[in-house]
């Protein structure tokens, strides 16, 4: 499930070096080259999946695990006072290199990264209604 023309694939199975924080049979957690913050880290998977939609159920579930774990061992490391998983699906979505990965973000009090959601107008009841409605007919 490589594929050979993707460059997290090389990092992931070392064939591109990295700095690497964490590795284990199925994952490689390495530092962001442009981070977000200091210690802004990526989990990826070594096998290639895309986006989140062809990720399988089993790596979906370790992917959180190891995100969790290393959540909290960068937490005391590196002093910080939050963290923002960020998992980006699609260019839509702001995805730029299309192999599955989750963004591991320490956060401190007061930094001014903004990551943040809120300026689409709010719904009104009804609009809730149909969206909700929605989804759930497909589910
Ligand atoms: P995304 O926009 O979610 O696809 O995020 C891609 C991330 O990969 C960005 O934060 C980039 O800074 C990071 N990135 C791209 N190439 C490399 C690389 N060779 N080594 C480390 N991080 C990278
Ligand atoms: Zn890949």
């Amino acid at each position: 499930m490589k594929d050979c023309n993707c460059i997290f694939c090389k990092i992931a199975n070392g064939e591109i070096p990295s700095t690497t924080l964490y590795e284990d049979e199925d994952f490689r957690v390495i530092l962001d080259l442009g981070p977000a913050t200091r210690g802004h880290a990526l989990l990826l998977p070594k096998n290639h999946f895309a986006n989140l939609f062809e990720l399988d159920d089993e790596t979906a579930q370790k992917a959180i695990l190891v995100a969790k774990k290393m959540a909290g061992k960068m937490k005391d490391a590196l002093g910080a006072d939050g963290f923002n998983l960020v998992q980006n699906n699609g260019e839509a979505a702001g995805q730029t290199v299309h192999h599955y990965h989750v963004h591991v973000v320490p956060r401190k009090n007061g930094d001014d990264v903004t990551m943040t959601f809120g300026s689409f107008p709010k719904p009104s009841d009804e609009e809730m209604t149909a969206i909700k409605d929605k989804i759930k007919e497909n589910m």
